[in-house]
């Protein structure tokens, strides 16, 4: 016998049909005599309309009394699943996060899981019950209802595997498991067999929308081996752990991502301090900025671009104004672009990656307006509207010759 927790996201339980399945897959691993732990997140779009709800009463609501409507998703979602699995005959309890014993952080929309209590799932698990629980939820030290931020269920399903030491960690999602490129565009993609934790990590952050990057760097953190596979399509999906079998494959995947906005400071003074000041402030702001690049001065003057999330960019854009305005700088914000990468961690021990990807984009008329990399990442930015031909031509030359 085992212990296993099984996730669902959204699309997995969108309506009555999709929740009698998801009952079925998780009555199944009941049926063969492992303990079962079901995280479920909010049905379909429900998420999204709450929070639409809300604006349409107050868009300055006060990020607690949102995180008291948007825990409400998941509770419906729990009860309805409950209810799918007592329809099989199976014993099943459902319960919010607080019930289950999920501690937070204090920040509402964006709390951290600081510990589990178990005992209230161990004792439904030691009566032999399916124990449903809300994921992307918990408590915060002031006894108030906080959330995870946005796709936290993963991550709520991690800290349960990690707090109980499951056997297995299932995610269950509407593909059958991590592709080297977004099968929905890309007609060459492929699905891994396995991938390794850092792999992952680049992949969720840099726009692959199969795992929270959250989830992952819990994952790797307690070393809890996940399985994301699809809950509609019944066959094997991706082993995300450690260690990975060696495949004579370089890049592991390629993404885009849209949600990013460039900024550039032009014409501002050459002298000492300003990168320091700029990024310092933007810090104090919370404005995580991601590629950054400076260009040699002239005339005394030199220009600073970065990106950062387009939820940042009308901030970044004032701050800059204010600090920079004075030294006769201009700064500009450019929202129609994207970041297309390619991840992986054989690019460590192989040479001429970048030089592959540069002439994949080059051969396909794609100008480059800034590169940045990591050990094991490419990325670079390039124009919104060309991205997925970006991304399919890059994934061609890694993957397809
Ligand atoms: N329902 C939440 C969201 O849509 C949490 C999740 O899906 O993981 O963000
Ligand atoms: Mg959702």
């Amino acid at each position: 016998m085992a212990l296993i927790v099984q996730k669902f996201g959204g699309s997995s339980v969108a309506n009555a049909e999709r929740v009698a399945n998801v009952a079925g897959i998780v009555t199944d691993a009941y049926k063969e005599g492992n303990d079962v732990i079901v995280v479920v997140s909010a049905q379909g779009d429900t998420t999204d309309d709450l929070i639409a709800k809300a604006n349409e009463i107050n868009p300055n609501a006060s990020k607690r009394e949102l995180d008291m409507l948007l825990t409400a998703g998941e509770q419906m979602s729990i009860a309805l699943l409950a209810m799918a699995i007592e329809k099989l005959g199976c014993p099943v309890v459902s319960l919010l996060g607080w019930q289950a014993g999920f501690r937070t952080s204090r920040t509402f929309g964006a709390a951290r899981i600081e510990r589990i209590k178990t005992e209230r799932i161990q004792s439904e698990l030691d009566k032999r019950k399916i124990v449903v629980v809300a994921g992307f939820q918990g408590l915060n030290k002031s006894d108030d209802l906080t959330t995870l931020g946005r796709g936290g269920s993963d991550t709520s399903a991690v800290a349960i595997a990690a707090a109980l030491h499951a056997d297995r960690c299932q995610i269950f999602t509407d593909v059958t498991g991590v592709f080297t490129a977004d099968p929905r565009k890309v007609s060459g993609a492929r699905k891994l067999e396995e991938i390794n934790y850092d792999e992952m990590l680049e992949l969720a952050t840099l726009g692959a929308q199969v795992l929270n990057h959250r989830s992952v760097e819990m994952a790797k953190k307690y070393s809890v081996e996940l399985e994301v596979l699809s809950s509609l399509v019944r066959e094997s999906g991706t082993i995300v752990k450690e260690a990975v079998k060696m495949e004579k494959m370089i890049i592991r995947g390629v993404t885009k991502d849209t949600d990013v906005a460039q900024i550039s400071v032009v014409g501002m003074k050459d002298i000492p301090g300003n990168a320091f000041k700029m990024f310092s402030k933007l810090a104090a702001k919370k404005i995580n900025i991601d590629v950054i690049l400076q260009s040699i001065g002239r005339d005394g003057t030199k220009d600073i671009s970065f990106t950062c999330s387009k939820d940042h960019a009308a901030a970044a854009v004032e701050l800059l104004e204010e600090m920079f305005s004075v030294q006769g700088a201009k700064v500009t914000c450019n929202t129609s672009v994207a970041k297309v990468s390619a991840v992986g961690a054989g690019m460590q021990t192989h040479s001429g990656t970048a030089s592959k990807m540069f002439g994949a984009l080059y051969e396909a008329g794609i100008n480059i307006s800034m590169i940045s990399t990591s050990e094991i990442t490419i990325s670079v930015l390039i124009e919104k509207e060309l991205a997925d031909q970006a991304v399919s031509a890059v994934h061609k030359a890694f993957f397809e010759q």
